[in-house]
């Protein structure tokens, strides 16, 4: 039993260093992904449960690495947050996804009214300047300041919420519009979210799954979106994959929808092409 020990202490230790040595990699790889242009944005169109339209779009993030392939974001999002190269990679989506939007814009209809959803992460929530960063990122795409989302989960908010709260509304004065995405995966989210100045909440994937499958995800979803109007405040249903939740959200009179149900994230091409063959504009 004594030798087995050993020898699982020994693979342990080489998995552990194989690790290691793969996080370092990728953290270098990373560090020059920007410059190599190896990143890249995928937008999850958000339907309009009441219309059916296409209200905005979801910019998501994929790592075209040299020798792995496509990567998505939960291969190296945890990596880059760790070693704070979050940062600069989160400035690249935002200015990429600013940019795309208005060219969006300008191509489809001036009077079409696409919003771009952005992901922030805590590490650049909590920078001093991501103000006035974003102010000049809004300045240099031309982008109308309300048509920007900017996603931050209930857990990032809820770490700080006073210091939250003091961001949120600076970002607010910007005339960006703020959502809580994650929604219902937090702590005493309820009793805080009056205090946020916030648009619009994502409720979490895990409820809308479970739609249909139990009557207590339904009353949970119910609540949240009874809540959630009360305050003044829409919502939108992540991870919609069948028509089942489909109607129970609409039931439920949640105003969005996001999931593999209606469209997955697809490349700026496919966009352009959806846009022009649907002309539901
Ligand atoms: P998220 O913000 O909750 O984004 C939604 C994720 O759910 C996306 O995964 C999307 O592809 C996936 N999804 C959409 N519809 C469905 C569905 O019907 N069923 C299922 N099972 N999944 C669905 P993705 O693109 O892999 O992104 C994962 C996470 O990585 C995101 O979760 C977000 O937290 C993070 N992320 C992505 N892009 C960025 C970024 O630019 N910056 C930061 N900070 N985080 C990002
Ligand atoms: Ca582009
Ligand atoms: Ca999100
Ligand atoms: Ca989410």
């Amino acid at each position: 039993a004594k030798s087995l020990g050993r020898a699982c202490h020994k693979v342990f230790d080489r998995t552990m260093h194989l690790r290691a040595v793969e996080l370092l990699h990728l953290e270098t790889d990373l560090r020059r992904a920007i410059e190599r242009q190896e990143l890249r944005l995928h937008y999850q169109p958000i339907v309009s449960l009441t219309t059916g339209r296409i209200h905005g779009f979801e910019a998501l993030i994929r790592w075209q690495h040299p020798e792995r392939g496509l990567m998505s974001p939960a291969e190296f999002i945890p990596v880059a947050e760790e070693t704070g190269l979050i940062v600069p990679v989160g400035l690249w989506v935002l200015r990429e996804a600013c940019q795309q939007a208005q060219k969006w814009q300008k191509q489809f209809s001036t009077s079409f009214p696409l919003t771009m959803s952005v992901n922030l992460s805590g590490k650049q929530f909590s920078q001093p300047d991501l103000i006035g960063q974003i102010e000049q990122i809004l300045q240099a795409t031309a982008l109308d300041a309300r048509s920007l989302k900017l996603e931050i989960t209930e857990s990032v908010m809820m770490e700080n919420a006073e210091s939250a709260t003091k961001m949120l509304l600076r970002l607010k004065a910007l005339g960006v519009q703020l959502h809580i995405d994650d929604f219902g995966t937090g702590y005493s989210s309820l009793s805080y979210l009056h205090r946020f100045p916030i648009d619009q909440l994502k409720i979490d994937r895990s409820f809308v799954k479970r739609l249909g499958a139990d009557d207590e995800s339904a009353e949970i979803v119910r609540a949240i979106v009874t809540l959630a109007h009360n305050l003044g405040i829409h919502v939108t249903a992540e991870g919609v994959e069948t028509a089942e939740q489909l109607t129970q959200l609409r039931a439920l009179e949640c105003e969005y929808g996001q999931g593999y149900f209606f469209f997955q994230p697809l490349t700026e091409a496919v966009v352009e092409k959806l846009i022009l063959t649907e002309q539901q504009w």
